[in-house]
């Protein structure tokens, strides 16, 4: 059975560029991952967000261990051939949605025990049971079972909780076992405490994970306390073993991460700001609910490929949008997933040639330059 891996292929400063090999395909990193939090990226085909140049999506495990449940997935052939997406998927392990979403939690050293958001149902998710429902998904990187506190949060707070995510990171892997083609990532703790943050990194690397996640940030500590933690943080973890910020983020969230060393990012944003018509563009966020698009003619985004840009003009954008159109949500997620793959397109390109600075002072001055003026 095939195996997978990781190879770097350039760095220039922090920045990386390398690709995961799994049996379901190669994921070209840095990657961004769109979010199909129940068996779908919402409002788009699978073949679509293929289209924008995806190799991998995520799955939630705390949406879907509770509707369908990962018994019926599995039953019914696994996640892949459910919701049809056949290249590599990654789960999260439940717990940063039971901390943010589920009702009457508690927590104990053996997992948390929780009502369902859906319907109050009584739940239990451990590292054991975690890594269970992640391989009757048939995940292809699995992610360890851990705890985070909302920051901020008091020192003694953020130890407890390291700690404690640093022995269900040792129960997550050994509850995983050996699975060729499948990876587990450990997530690294510890807030913005960089003395935690280190320890938190030579207790996953003495476990031995495929890769390791920088968790416990994008949880409202901001984008300069995040990037400072980011300065430092990726660089306690191993060289050659991929690097995931989870929930990230914005575009320029995802470009400072990238130029601190991380390599995967996931963020419902490209597709639930499409939904509420938000776009992301080179020159910036454009309303499309905004009056002045109604008589406009011109495309979104002239350069780009998506068919909200190639087939549409921004009059029609905001009609639809407007009038309450699916069509609407369809056009403009898939607007703003192409939007954040062509950024990592770009940046991977960048890193490759030694012109990541390059890129990056370009994509700022786009984003300064504001929308094209009105008509
Ligand atoms: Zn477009």
């Amino acid at each position: 059975m095939s195996t997978a891996s990781f190879s770097l292929t350039a760095t220039d400063g922090a920045a990386r560029t390398g690709v995961i090999s799994t049996p379901r395909g190669e994921i070209r990193t840095p990657a961004f991952m769109p979010v199909g939090t129940a068996a779908t990226v919402k409002a788009m085909l699978p073949e679509n967000v293929r289209a924008t140049g995806a190799d991998i999506l995520l799955g939630n495990t705390y949406h879907l261990m509770l509707r369908p449940t990962a018994e019926r997935i599995a039953r019914l052939g696994g996640l892949h051939r459910f919701m049809n997406w056949e290249r590599p998927i990654l789960t999260d392990s439940g717990g940063f949605q039971v901390m943010s979403l589920a009702g009457l939690r508690k927590l104990t050293e053996e997992g948390v025990s929780f009502k369902s958001h859906i319907d109050g149902s009584k739940h239990m998710l451990s590292p054991e049971r975690s890594m269970e429902i992640q391989r009757l998904l048939g995940s292809d990187i699995v992610m360890a079972f851990d705890e985070c506190p909302a920051l901020p949060a008091d020192r003694k707070r953020i130890e407890e909780s390291m700690r404690l995510s640093m022995r269900w990171a040792q129960r997550s892997r050994d509850a995983f076992g050996d699975r060729p083609g499948h990876m587990l990532f450990g997530i690294m703790q510890g807030g913005l405490e960089r003395d935690m943050r280190e320890e938190s990194a030579k207790a996953l690397t003495a476990i031995g994970f495929d890769g390791y996640a920088v968790g416990g940030l994008a949880v409202g500590e901001g984008q300069e306390a995040m990037f400072s933690c980011l300065d430092y943080a990726p660089g306690f973890l191993p060289q050659d073993k991929p690097r995931y910020l989870m929930g990230v983020g914005k575009p320029d969230d995802i470009v400072g991460a990238v130029k601190r060393g991380i390599d995967m990012m996931d963020c419902v944003l490209p597709t639930r700001s499409g939904r509420t018509g938000q776009v992301f563009t080179r020159h910036g966020v454009v309303n499309i609910k905004n009056a002045r698009h109604a008589d406009d003619p011109r495309p979104l985004d002239e350069n780009c490929s998506c068919p909200a840009c190639t087939s549409y003009s921004r009059a029609y954008l905001h009609h639809v949008f407007r009038a309450q159109e699916m069509i609407s949500g369809m056009l403009l997620s898939w607007h703003n997933l192409q939007y954040f793959q062509d950024i990592m397109a770009g940046m991977r390109e960048a890193i490759a040639g030694g012109r990541f600075a390059e890129w990056e002072a370009d994509f700022h001055a786009g984003r300064a330059e504001g929308d094209i003026p009105p008509l």
